[in-house]
């Protein structure tokens, strides 16, 4: 039985994770969650799944948390430290790392350095930490399984193949709700535009990247790190359709990819009983009910987020930290209501400019690069805290 702590349980990831704990109740215990703000939700999980220790964001939300609850009561914890007691609880096996944003990486690095396996849907941790966070896990010998589709795809077609063959590694991507909008209509694009994804359902902050691209750039990074591939062999291919979640190209000109209805169970299932397959909750593919797959290049004038993220990738060092960042305080400042749809990639840009990369040896070091992205980014928008 794996024995499961869950950071983010109440996020889009955390809920489908427990649907599919749930679905499998010899497979799975839970022995931990956390949650930030959707207390009633966190209630509700703990009620059903019983975990022993839970963490919210502050002292005032574990004891409102604590009077919501009647009968047993788990251990109620909060703040980072909650996060780390929950992410290395001694019972625990597995961690699924679903926080959003670079809130997730010291929780999920915590897990690794306790030899914890992951499940990783927190794709920041790579972004801003990935020198680092895939050292760790070499050290400590432990699983890190991608969560993330188009790496879950990867992931399953690299199985029984070489590194050395790989020719290119092709990620895919929807193109998101502005795929045919023109760059007049996107600035004027709304929170509400951007928040409806064709495809996927996901949280607000992922789904505004999808928009701008900037997750297709920030998946471009977690890939370099997870399979070990140059960003040069990464390259990006919108496909509308989301059916085929990402392939491997290989130097004989075979491709392998990985097809599915586009469900984040599929991943989280694979990533939580990898090497065995469970059913997932997930609907078959018919692929005659489907009209036809296409493929094309992005249009980096239109999404000029992609290319930050590139640039970022080559840079390497501290540039990607800052990129991410600098997303962060613009997607929250754009869903906020204060800036366009435009100037989240523009603000990007603009702090990356004004930042000379330095090489980050420690965790610490990754967090300081994170603040100085943030308040940057917030110089640069004109925007408070
Ligand atoms: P979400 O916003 O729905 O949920 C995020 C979770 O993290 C919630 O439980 C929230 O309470 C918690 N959280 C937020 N800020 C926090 C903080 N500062 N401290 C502690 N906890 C905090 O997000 P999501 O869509 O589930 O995405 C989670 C992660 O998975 C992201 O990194 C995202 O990029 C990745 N991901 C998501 C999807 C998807 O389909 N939703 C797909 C691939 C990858
Ligand atoms: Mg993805």
């Amino acid at each position: 039985m794996k024995k499961l702590t869950i950071l983010g349980s109440t996020g889009s990831i955390g809920v489908s994770t427990l649907e599919v704990v749930a679905a499998h109740p010899d497979a799975f215990q839970v022995v931990a969650l956390t949650g930030g703000n959707n207390l009633e939700l966190l209630k509700t999980q703990i009620e059903s799944f019983g975990p022993e220790m839970v963490s919210v964001l502050t002292a005032e939300k574990a004891r409102a948390l604590s009077r919501m609850l009647t009968g047993k009561k788990p251990e109620i914890l909060y703040g980072v430290e909650g996060m780390i007691a929950a992410a290395t609880a001694s019972q625990t096996t597995m961690v699924v790392a679903a926080i959003v944003g670079a809130a997730g990486l010291v929780p999920t690095a915590a897990a690794i350095m306790a030899g914890k396996d992951v499940a990783l849907a927190n794709k920041e941790t790579l972004v801003t930490a990935g020198h680092l966070i895939m050292a760790i896990v070499r050290e400590q010998d432990v699983k890190l399984y991608p969560v993330d589709s188009e790496h879950c795809a990867v992931f399953q077609s690299m199985a029984g193949h070489r590194n050395e063959d790989i020719d290119r590694v092709i990620l895919t991507a929807s193109g998101g709700p502005f795929l045919k909008w023109d760059k007049e209509r996107l600035r004027n694009a709304t929170v509400a535009d951007a928040l409806n994804h064709p495809n996927w359902s996901m949280g607000r902050k992922i789904t505004v990247d999808s928009a701008t691209m900037m997750n297709k750039g920030l998946e471009v990074i977690e890939a370099r790190w997870l399979f070990d591939i140059p960003v040069e062999r990464i390259a990006v291919n919108i496909h509308p359709q989301s059916i085929i979640h990402s392939m491997v190209e290989y130097i004989d000109g075979s491709v392998i990819a990985q097809l599915g209805v586009p469900d984040m169970k599929g991943p989280i299932a694979y990533a939580l009983t990898y090497p065995a397959r469970v059913a997932s909750g997930v609907k078959p593919l018919d692929l005659t009910a489907l009209s036809g797959l296409t493929f094309f290049n992005p249009d980096s004038d239109r999404f000029p987020a992609l290319q930050l993220a590139y640039r970022a990738a080559r840079s390497g060092e501290s540039m990607p930290a800052v990129m991410n960042a600098a997303n962060e305080v613009a997607v929250e400042a754009f869903l906020e209501g204060k800036i366009g749809f435009m100037a989240i990639a523009e603000s990007i840009e603009r702090v990356m400019d004004l930042h000379v990369a330095h090489s980050l040896a420690s965790i610490e070091e990754v967090l300081e690069a994170d603040r100085w992205g943030r308040a940057t980014a917030r110089d640069v928008l004109g925007v408070q805290r």
